[in-house]
């Protein structure tokens, strides 16, 4: 590490200096270009080319580097108003269980490429022309930190390309292998009675913290929501509200509602790091292993526990409310570095703010307490207060 900054860092533990604005974090302007191209039928590929002086190391999870059927590109069908629905799997990254293998080292001018079938994640039988473009942040970390420092906004050119239905057919989509699998496996009755007892714990805490966020986003201390969301317009914090109070109910009953639990990996997608997932357009939420070894309720204010996995999984269910949410990115800093229109539709944005009208949590408080990355490796047993 460079002398110049450990002062930094330093500095910013003695003294700590916060403005109004609520942008703990580096979010960058420019720095990254992403172009999409077509490598045949439903192949793409994407370039991510650094055109800025220093390294940057991109997240790799949930980003385009993540190789599971996640959602990459929005496509429309030519002449179409509305996006093809989305048929793959929104994943809940812990993100403090991110190293550095989980970015992605790109060098000024250099270009690194990555390529996905869209058809698994789409229907695109019905052939034709369609749009595809990609719109969002891509998570950073610096060198000398492991985790999600600030956040790059891209947009990505535009591309049309003809898919041949038929061939598009080929492709077995998430939804598909799922139902292949589920039959085979009757993961429905994969839950322990123990794992049972640890959701339907977790559900009847995440209705508590769900209702009082409801409450709280409709009338509560504005300047909280807008740490959280960015706006105080009284039409999203209404917006909010509404989707807290269907979480609520959603949690509220293990019999009825929309969503079903399972603890079979049937989607193969709980790898390191993963908490949990949702897949899309099934209404189905997967606990993978971790999600049994977070804190029943985590008295951290930025912390996740099980309760919060679920208001978190929830916003990804389009039944529960609609738009579903997406995950731009993770973590508490990053989540509420993201503009007004992202962080509405971000899902750890509803996971910390619900915290946060719990423990009453102030984002600032929480990076002033926030050691600095060379000091826990000096110091690993240190905690702030
Ligand atoms: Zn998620």
């Amino acid at each position: 590490m460079q002398l110049s900054s450990v002062l930094v860092a330093a500095a910013a533990l003695i003294a700590p200096v916060y403005s109004s604005a609520i942008i703990p974090i580096g979010r960058r302007a420019e720095g990254l270009d992403v172009s999409l191209a077509s490598t045949g039928n439903t192949q793409v590929k994407v370039s991510i080319t650094n055109t800025g002086s220093e390294e940057t190391s991109v997240l790799k999870v949930n980003t385009f580097f993540d190789e599971s059927p996640i959602k990459k590109v929005n496509v429309l069908k030519e002449g179409a108003q509305d996006e093809v629905p989305f048929k793959g799997i929104r994943l809940s990254y812990n993100p403090f269980d991110l190293n550095q293998d989980d970015f992605q080292p790109i060098a000024p001018g250099q270009t690194i490429d990555a390529e996905f079938d869209i058809a698994e994640t789409l229907d695109l039988t019905e052939g034709g022309n369609y749009i595809v473009s990609a719109e969002g942040v891509l998570p950073f970390s610096n060198p000398e930190c492991t985790g999600i420092t600030g956040v790059i906004p891209y947009k990505s050119n535009e591309i049309t390309i003809h898919v041949d239905g038929k061939l598009a057919a080929r492709t077995e989509t998430v939804h598909a292998k799922f139902e292949r699998l589920a039959r085979r496996t009757e993961i429905v009755d994969s839950c322990t009675p123990e794992q049972k007892q640890v959701v339907t714990k977790a559900l009847k805490t995440a209705e508590d913290l769900a209702t009082a966020a409801s409450k709280e986003a409709l009338c509560g201390d504005s300047r909280k929501f807008e740490q959280y969301f960015r706006t105080t317009g009284s039409s999203v914090r209404k917006d909010v509200s509404e989707r807290y109070a269907a979480i609520a109910k959603e949690a509220s009953s293990t019999t009825s509602g929309h969503t079903k639990y399972h603890c079979e990996d049937t989607a193969n997608a709980c790898k390191k790091g993963v908490i949990a997932y949702a897949v899309t357009g099934k209404n189905i939420v997967v606990n993978c292993p971790s999600y049994y070894d977070m804190a029943e309720v985590s008295d951290g204010c930025g912390g996740k526990d099980q309760a919060l996995t679920i208001i978190h999984e929830f916003t990804h269910i389009d039944e529960v409310y609609s738009p579903a949410t997406t995950d731009y990115t993770y973590g508490l800093e990053a989540s509420i570095s993201l503009d007004a229109d992202k962080a509405i539709k971000n899902a750890d944005n509803y996971n910390f703010y619900a915290h946060s009208v719990r423990l009453n949590c102030d984002p600032e408080e929480y990076n002033k307490n926030r050691l600095p990355e060379w000091f826990k490796k000096l110091f690993p047993n240190a905690k702030t207060s």
